[in-house]
């Protein structure tokens, strides 16, 4: 069976190409994909052709966040039936490493992750019209939701694990640092924990808005009025919590200027080297916070809360592409004045 894929051969060069799909083996289901979002990732494998240490060595089918419907299953599936609606986890650690036995899984020393350059052969990932799976990877969603909406699961679980870091949110005043994806799911999460007060910043207005519709009980446009977030450093700093969700200097100075004696900074976007005020993490005894990915339960959650709208994810999908559209989707996605979260639309779609 021919399939479309959306495969980058390099910087700036990705191509809707087909290849051949097979029929489901054993343990695994043919997936019809619906809604796939464009990620921070998949954006710098396009625009540089990698971050960091992590290149694009060969061509590779982007992306990890994906929802579809199940055409088939192979022998021995049970629990997932032809018509149901999934989201699918990207994520497969080897369940038999030291860290995997620990219950470490973000910490797999042999993890394979959809549409990641991290290993040669790279992972090859989830814009296809059809793609087989391991049956495990399929969580179902509920059928009052769309695909667009299931395909917010894989960006939704990497925040609430970044949640899961920062202790109890309930009552607390968060500072969300950056409105991107991230940024709008972290705002959500929060909300959805009960913090008392969430104030979320960025340098664009249209993230903003969307920040406020994820939960922001205040949004603050540091290129036009960064005094509203300064004035929080008053009295050693305001907030109990913050996630940085921009991974830039400068927002990064003002987070931690705002954090309040003992606060925890979980530090959800990343970058390479960045220099951090150190003095102040030292003088205010605060923790920060490293998180990385997601735990297998952490996707069955984000699932959860996006079929029942207790998250209602719609207002970070700022824009749908057909797949014959891949370029123009990411030239999309890498305007932070127009986008939030960008997705390709798919046969299934
Ligand atoms: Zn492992």
């Amino acid at each position: 069976m021919t399939t479309r894929i959306c495969r980058l051969h390099g910087q700036n060069d990705l191509r809707v190409e087909t290849e051949e799909t097979a029929a489901p083996g054993p343990g695994e289901a043919l997936v019809a994909i619906g809604a796939g979002g464009i990620c921070g990732s998949d954006l710098h494998y396009f625009q540089d052709g990698g971050f960091g240490p992590i290149r694009v060595r060969e061509p590779i089918i982007l992306g990890h966040e994906a929802a579809g419907t199940v055409l088939a299953v192979g022998p021995g599936v049970e629990g997932l039936e032809p018509g149901a609606h999934v989201a699918i986890n990207p994520s497969r650690p080897c369940g038999t490493c030291s860290y995997c036995r620990e219950g470490l899984t973000t910490h797999c020393l042999n993890m394979r992750f959809n549409g990641s350059a991290m290993r040669v052969p790279h992972e090859q990932g989830l814009f296809r019209d059809r793609i087989v799976v391991q049956a495990a990877q399929c969580v179902s969603v509920g059928d009052d939701v769309t695909l667009t909406e299931a395909a917010c699961a894989e960006p939704l679980s990497v925040c609430l694990h970044a949640r899961s870091m920062a202790g109890d949110v309930a009552g607390k005043r968060v500072l969300v640092s950056g409105a991107g994806p991230i940024g709008a799911l972290c705002t959500a999460v929060a909300a959805e924990a009960g913090a008392a007060e969430i104030v979320t910043t960025d340098l664009q207005d249209i993230p903003l808005d969307v920040a406020k519709q994820m939960g922001a009980t205040r949004t603050i446009n540091v290129a036009h009025d960064a005094e509203a977030l300064e004035a929080y450093a008053a009295d050693k700093g305001y907030f109990d919590i913050v996630f940085e969700c921009s991974a830039a200097a400068p927002a990064i100075r003002a987070a931690i200027a705002a954090i309040r004696p003992q606060g925890r900074m979980v530090q959800v976007g990343v970058a390479g080297d960045v220099p951090v005020p150190l003095n102040a993490i030292v003088g205010k005894e605060i923790t920060l916070q490293g998180t990385q990915r997601f735990l297998g339960e952490d996707f069955e959650k984000a699932v959860a809360l996006i079929s029942s709208r207790r998250i209602d994810v719609r207002p970070i999908v700022t824009a749908t592409f057909p797949l014959s559209e891949a370029q123009r989707a990411f030239e999309t996605a890498g305007d932070r004045r127009v986008a939030v979260k960008v997705q390709l639309s798919f046969e299934a779609g």
